[in-house]
């Protein structure tokens, strides 16, 4: 089946009694039983599948997991309360019976970056961070720190570099690590990490996946030999997404191969409009020619399908200027998130990248004149109006 047709009918339509309803019900039991006992202490002791507890699982979340499971091709999955949950429990899944020791992406979320180093690293989990697209240097570093995972995100944020997955997926192997690709930026729409060599596929489910601004999930997918890993790691500290919250996700991820095909297409029109615009200094968007990973944007993702997302410079402005810009926008909602129907508008040295030093964000190429820019599903024409009006 083609991605288009599982994410309409993948994990939905179950038979709960002699009718079928034709979406997947909000499950609000927390707890379950059977008509004979004998039943429940079978599925107490997992030699059969079902619901007991609402904490090792529920009718409505078990539909999102297969959903999402069919979409990026793994064997199974979890749903978790966010993002970050998503991403603690496939950290903590991964190295379970791995080396404490973890290989970056430097330019990661910046609450995973706060993961790792206020919370793992306390506990013992040593990172070192790279530049996941510089191949050689990430040899190096899993040479030198043998870590029990390497971590990337599929696409970068904000300045929106693509690292070549495949080729990492060969040097986690070879350094017998655990490799887990954040893939919110890109959905299974782009890219399918399992397919390239990761064992682990997280989401942030709050933005493409869900996409309508209105649930926080996060969803970890994974290979086959993890899976029992996983499932009991979600019994046993209780990350789970709540059944209100699946279905909403659930519900999203319906239509999502359709919007973010139009958020790709809006972000093409809206790409190429701020690159000839005299007040843009620079343009960040993987879809560009002269974008620094051009040839691993052409081998891994599909022709004209670059992502919602772009980051620009805004000529010789600061603070105050990107601030006097944003507050002049009357469409395009200046919030945090991204991947909402839509299009939103957020400033990294404000919001994402607060906690670093300027020199920081100078270093890693965040300007005080960058904005990154989350394209939805309007008219084009209508974006490209009010970024005309704000600019001016
Ligand atoms: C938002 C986001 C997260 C965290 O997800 P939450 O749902 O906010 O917990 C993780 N990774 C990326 C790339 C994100 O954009």
């Amino acid at each position: 089946m083609r991605i288009h047709t599982k994410a309409v009918h993948a994990g939905d339509r179950k038979k709960p009694g002699d009718f079928i309803p034709v979406t997947t019900p909000i499950y609000t039991a927390a707890s379950y039983f059977y008509e004979r006992l004998e039943k429940l202490d079978r599925i107490f002791a997992r030699e059969e599948e079902g619901y007991c507890y609402a904490r090792y699982g529920n009718p409505t979340s078990a539909a999102l997991e297969e959903l999402i499971a069919a979409l990026e091709n793994g064997a199974g999955a979890l749903a978790c309360c966010s993002g970050m949950m998503a991403l603690q429990t496939a950290l903590l899944c991964a190295l379970a019976d791995r080396p404490k020791r973890v290989v970056a992406a430097e330019a990661l979320y910046g609450a995973t970056v706060t993961l790792l180093n206020s919370v793992l690293e306390p506990l013992g989990v040593q990172t070192r961070f790279v530049d996941p697209c510089d191949l050689a240097a990430v040899e190096q570093a899993m040479a030198e720190h043998r870590p029990g995972c390497l971590l990337v995100e599929t696409i970068s944020n904000p300045l929106l570099r693509v690292p070549a997955l495949d080729r990492l997926g060969e040097l986690a192997r070879r350094f017998d690590a655990c490799f887990i690709v954040d893939n919110t930026f890109a959905t299974p729409l782009l890219v399918r990490p399992i397919e390239l060599g990761a064992d682990f596929v997280v989401h942030s489910a709050t933005k493409y996946l869900a996409g309508h601004g209105d649930v926080l999930g996060g969803l970890v997918v994974c290979r086959g030999e993890f899976l029992e890993t996983l499932r009991a790691l979600g019994r046993t500290c209780g990350p789970v997404l709540g059944a209100f919250e699946s279905y909403l996700t659930m519900r999203g991820i319906k239509t999502f191969p359709l919007r973010v095909e139009r958020q790709c297409a809006n972000a093409r029109t809206v790409a190429a409009w701020l690159k000839r615009h005299p007040r843009v200094e620079r343009v960040h968007y993987p879809g560009d020619p002269d974008h620094p990973d051009a040839a691993t944007v052409s081998r891994l993702l599909p022709e004209g399908l670059y992502g919602g997302m772009i980051s620009f410079e805004i000529r010789d402005a600061g603070r105050e200027e990107v601030f006097a810009f944003m507050d002049r926008l009357r469409l395009i909602v200046r919030a945090t998130s991204l991947g909402d129907v839509h299009t939103m508008i957020l400033y990294p040295a404000m919001s994402s990248h607060r906690e670093l030093s300027p020199r920081q964000r100078q270093r890693m190429g965040i300007g005080d004149n960058l904005v990154r820019l989350s394209v939805g599903i309007e008219a084009p024409e209508d974006i490209l109006e009010d970024l005309e009006q704000a600019l001016s």
